[in-house]
């Protein structure tokens, strides 16, 4: 089994002793748990896995913090060279939280929660988008990634049109997606789908509208096939 991966914001370097966060140190004592002593990967978001050994805890109760101390660093080789950003349109309940799951294990970059003109999901609360990202970083822990899957602030499809010129829209009712498919931006729309104006908007904006094929595919569905398409 691989070693238990944490993230700690960085900078890091080798010797260096460091706090982790309380609820990290629970997971680490109480769920897996770790014994002083133990081995695990600390790593700084940026690509650098450290090989860290567990120091006695410090504090008390719901304070209480696991100390470790770095060994030696090596690059993390589980990141793609193609970073690929995802706009989504969210969808209700888990159905959500298992498509992040899924997107980390695929080492896509960064999920963007859209608003579209048929969005259901408009109130995209702080505490769901904290939930979210805790989901998406446990998810690229598991996976042993470099940097965990980002979860940005949800944003307007024309504002998320306008971080690429030439990003790719999924669309049913366009034409068949090329065999060559190396897009860093990729944009899926909500269940009642993209209205024809924001297609021709997108179209407008330089971006490409494919389709993948002529079935109705759901919206995590979309995802998790666009980003195979695009990092493999
Ligand atoms: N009936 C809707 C389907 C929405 S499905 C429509 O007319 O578009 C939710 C999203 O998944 C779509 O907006 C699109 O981004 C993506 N999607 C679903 N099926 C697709 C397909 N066959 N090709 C490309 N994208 C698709």
């Amino acid at each position: 089994m691989n070693n238990p991966r944490v993230y700690v914001d960085p900078p890091l370097q080798e010797g260096q002793q460091v706090a982790l966060d309380p609820s990290t140190s629970h997971h680490l004592m109480r769920v897996l748990r770790l014994n002083v002593g133990q081995i695990i990967t600390v790593c700084d978001g940026q690509g650098n896995d450290y090989r860290a050994t567990l120091l006695p805890p410090r504090g008390t109760g719901r304070q209480q913090q696991v100390w470790v101390t770095l060994g030696s660093c090596q690059p993390n080789k589980a990141e793609h060279a193609h970073a690929l950003h995802i706009g989504v349109a969210p969808i209700s309940g888990e159905r959500f939280e298992r498509m992040l799951e899924q997107l980390a294990e695929m080492g896509v970059v960064s999920v963007t929660p859209l608003l579209t003109e048929r969005t259901n999901v408009r109130q995209i609360s702080e505490p769901k988008l904290q939930r979210w990202r805790r989901v998406a970083t446990e998810a690229s822990q598991l996976a042993g990634r470099g940097s965990p899957l980002r979860i940005a602030a949800p944003m307007r499809l024309v504002q998320f049109l306008q971080t690429a010129d030439d990003g790719c829209l999924l669309h049913q009712l366009a034409a068949p997606a090329p065999v060559t498919f190396e897009y860093n931006h990729l944009a899926v729309g909500p269940e009642g789908g993209f209205t024809n104006a924001e297609v021709s908007m997108a179209g407008g904006r330089g971006w490409h509208c494919w389709s993948l094929g002529p079935r109705n595919l759901r919206v995590e569905t979309a995802a998790l096939v666009g980003a195979v398409l695009s990092l493999h």
